[in-house]
């Protein structure tokens, strides 16, 4: 598939999840924005999105305050979400991964956020049935837990061949055009081991309680043939 071919797919993906947010009972709110947090990560091919986006709209100032951010301590993920199911395929245990109390993400301004349209996935994802400000954290039901992980799994499979990582280091990853134009080949820079290389989805993270309500939504993703 190309690039093209990827980030369309990418689009629908969006949609899906979209949509089936639209059906959740939630408190998320414009301008609330507690979540937005310079831990978010995400895929190249997300981050592609955003980058053109930043680019082609003349955001290019963004590119100053992601700078800034690379200065912050934040989550770099050290595994991606197809490698842990991989874990769990194989019976290992999940290793635990350093909890950063996070700064704000760099690409909010006046508690709203600059790239909403092209926003990543964990960004959609990060829904809460109360308002997180009068309970200091989100209330996630499980089973759109589980719908997050599989969407997160399919996103990764879509960009194999891509990276994974911290909004912060991929943005600045893609600001260099060469890595733009190179992002499905073996000629991306990878600029240190903070990018882990994407893997194909072999096993979905579906707890058995889950299978039969989560089918509408495989059906949905099934039918992009990804
Ligand atoms: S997840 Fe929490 S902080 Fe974020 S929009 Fe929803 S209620 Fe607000
Ligand atoms: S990308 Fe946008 S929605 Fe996501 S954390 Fe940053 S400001 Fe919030």
């Amino acid at each position: 598939m190309d690039l093209n071919s990827k980030l369309a797919v990418l689009d629908k993906i969006y949609r899906i999840y979209d949509n089936f947010a639209g059906t959740l009972n939630i408190a998320c709110r414009r301008y609330c924005s507690l979540c937005c947090t310079v831990n978010v990560t995400m895929t190249t091919l997300e981050g592609r999105k955003i980058a053109d986006s930043i680019i082609s709209e003349e955001k290019r100032y963004l590119f100053e305050k992601i700078r800034y951010a690379e200065s912050q301590q934040r989550f770099q993920p050290l595994e991606t979400i197809n490698m842990l199911a991989e874990r769990c395929l194989e019976g290992d245990d999940i290793p635990e991964e350093e909890n950063i109390f996070p700064g704000e993400c760099p690409l909010l301004f006046n508690n709203e956020c600059t790239v909403y349209n092209e926003r990543p996935f964990g960004c959609r994802c990060f829904v809460s049935r109360q308002n997180c400000a009068d309970n200091e954290s989100a209330s996630v039901d499980d089973f759109v837990l589980t719908v997050n992980n599989i969407f997160m799994q399919v996103i990764e499979h879509v960009d194999a061949g891509g990276f994974s990582g911290n909004l912060t280091d991929i943005l600045l990853f893609l600001e260099n055009s060469e890595n733009r134009d190179n992002l499905l080949s073996l000629k991306m820079i990878n600029p240190s081991s903070i990018l882990i290389r994407n893997h194909n989805l072999k096993i979905l993270m579906i707890p058995p309680e889950h299978r039969n309500e989560i089918q509408p939504v495989l059906d949905s993703l099934n039918r992009l043939k990804y």
